[in-house]
């Protein structure tokens, strides 16, 4: 288990350190926010351990950057001011977990191992078919950020992996009861997509056989 934490005080950053590797934890140091950032997007810990006040970026300034990059690591927030409203910025900003300062080792020890027992709060849901990159967890299509349905309807054909999925099918799974009759609505979103497939510049192109169902080529 390999842990990044990110503390500007020495004595309490070595103290750290040094019970944790006791644990059998490794454990990367850095100093500052700048460092901090640019070993938390590494993307190679199991687990980062964030001060709140750091020199030249905060702990909140970093774990928000992480996030942006989907960077799912689990992370808990350090603070030396254990009010309220810096657990809330940080479990807001995507923190999975907070310790208020001072804390025992073993109570750290105890958060992370817990930590790591439980699914991380952003888990990677990439659905992926030719170069179209479909995020489940936000939604997107190579970045662009689909509605519900949309989502919905290229998840399930991207899934079908080019096989043909039959429109009654579509509207059952993804409408339920509410599009009995109402087969128009499949088209309006079908050219919704396909209008945002064609602005993505994809070479993947959803077919139409007439009466039958849809189902997405490469070009
Ligand atoms: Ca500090």
């Amino acid at each position: 288990m390999r842990v990044l934490y990110v503390e500007d005080e020495k004595f309490l950053a070595d103290a750290v350190k040094h019970n944790l590797e006791k644990q059998g934890i490794d454990v990367d140091h850095a100093a500052d926010g700048e460092e901090g950032l640019n070993k938390a997007v590494s993307g190679i810990y199991d687990c980062i351990i964030l001060d709140i006040m750091l020199p030249k970026l905060s702990g909140i300034e970093i774990l928000e950057r992480v996030r942006e990059k989907k960077i799912p690591t689990p992370v808990i927030m350090l603070s030396a001011l254990s009010e309220v409203e810096d657990k809330v910025r940080g479990l807001d900003s995507g923190a999975d977990d907070y310790l208020a300062k001072p804390f025992k080792t073993a109570e750290l020890v105890a958060r992370i191992n817990a930590l790591l027992r439980r699914p991380a709060a952003v888990k990677d849901e990439t659905l992926k078919f030719g170069d179209l990159v479909f995020d489940e967890n936000q939604k997107t299509l190579n970045g662009e950020a689909l509605t519900a349905k949309e989502a919905g309807i290229i998840s399930e054909l991207i899934k079908a992996n080019g096989r043909l999925i039959p429109k009654e099918y579509l509207l059952s799974k993804i409408w339920g009861g509410e599009a009995y009759g109402e087969d128009n609505y499949i088209e309006v979103y079908m050219s919704r997509l396909r209008k945002t497939m064609r602005k993505i510049g994809t070479k993947v192109q959803i077919k139409t056989s007439r009466g039958l169902g849809y189902k997405i080529v490469e070009g």
